[in-house]
C-alpha cells in the first residue's frame, strides 16, 4: 500500500455471525418515517416517497452476539432518542435497481440503533438546516452482527422491539412499513451509485424516546437475536 502522509484510518467494519470474517462499512444510509404509527408521530400523513439522510461510516459501533456495548452519552443534547430499525448490509449494488435487483443485493441484515440528538434536529427541521449533528454523531450507528441472508432468508415480516430496562418501548412488525427494504434500496439506487459495504436503516417503529445515563437498551428483531447496549 501507498505512503501515507498521515495515519492511515481504519475502516469500520461488522462482526458476521458465524465466522470470523468481518464485513467491511462502506457508507450508511438511513430512510426516514417507513412505518406508519411513526410517521404520524413524527407528525406526517400518508404515503409519501421515502427520503434519506446519513451518517459516516466511522461512527459504528458494533457489539458482539451475546455482548452489552457501551454507548457513551454523546455532548451537546439533552434529549438522545433510540430508534430500534433492520439494517440491510449489501454484497452488491448498482444504480436504478428494480426492487428485484435491490433484493438480490442484501447480503445480510443486522439489528440496528439509530441513535439521535432529537433537540438538535427539532431545531435543524424548525430552522431548515441539515441533520448531520443530530444523526451523525460519533457511535450513533450501534449494530449487532450481520447474519447472511443464506441464512435467514428475505426478512419480510418478523417482530421488531425494543426495551429499556426491562420495560417495552417500541415494538412493531417488519410488515408494517411503508416502503419495503428492497423498494427503498430501489428508489435510494436512484440518487446513488449503491455499492457493496453499503449499510441501509430501514427506518423504526413507533414509541422513540429519550434514554439517560445507565440505561440497558436491548432491541430483538425475529431471527437475528438480540442487541443489548448500556447507555455509559
Ligand atoms: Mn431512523
Amino acid at each position: 500500500m501507498e505512503d501515507t502522509v498521515i495515519p492511515r484510518p481504519t475502516p469500520a467494519s461488522l462482526a458476521v455471525q458465524g465466522t470470523q470474517a468481518r464485513f467491511p462499512v462502506r457508507r450508511i444510509y438511513c430512510v426516514g418515517r417507513n412505518y406508519a404509527e411513526h410517521a404520524r408521530e413524527m407528525g406526517d400523513t400518508g404515503r409519501t416517497p421515502p427520503f434519506f439522510f446519513g451518517k459516516p461510516a466511522d461512527v459504528v459501533l458494533n457489539v458482539a452476539d451475546g455482548a452489552e456495548g457501551v454507548l457513551p452519552y454523546p455532548p451537546a443534547t439533552s434529549d438522545l432518542h433510540h430508534e430500534i430499525e433492520l439494517v440491510a448490509a449489501l454484497g452488491s449494488g448498482g444504480r436504478d435497481l428494480t426492487v428485484d435487483q435491490a433484493a438480490s443485493a442484501i447480503w445480510g441484515y443486522a439489528i440496528g440503533l439509530d441513535m439521535t440528538r432529537r433537540d438538535l434536529q427539532a431545531e435543524a427541521k424548525k430552522a431548515g438546516r441539515p441533520w448531520d449533528t443530530a444523526k451523525g454523531f460519533d457511535h450513533s450507528a450501534v449494530l449487532g452482527p450481520v447474519h447472511p441472508v443464506s441464512s435467514t432468508g428475505s426478512k419480510t415480516s418478523g417482530a421488531i422491539s425494543l426495551t429499556i430496562n426491562g420495560q417495552p418501548r417500541q415494538s412493531g412488525d417488519l410488515s408494517d412499513m411503508i416502503w419495503s427494504v428492497p423498494e427503498a434500496i430501489a428508489y435510494l439506487s436512484t440518487l446513488f451509485e449503491l455499492k457493496a459495504g453499503d449499510l441501509i436503516f430501514t427506518g423504526t417503529p413507533a414509541g422513540v424516546g429519550a434514554v439517560v445515563v445507565g440505561d440497558r437498551l436491548r432491541g430483538e428483531i425475529d431471527g437475528l437475536g438480540a442487541l443489548q447496549v448500556r447507555i455509559g
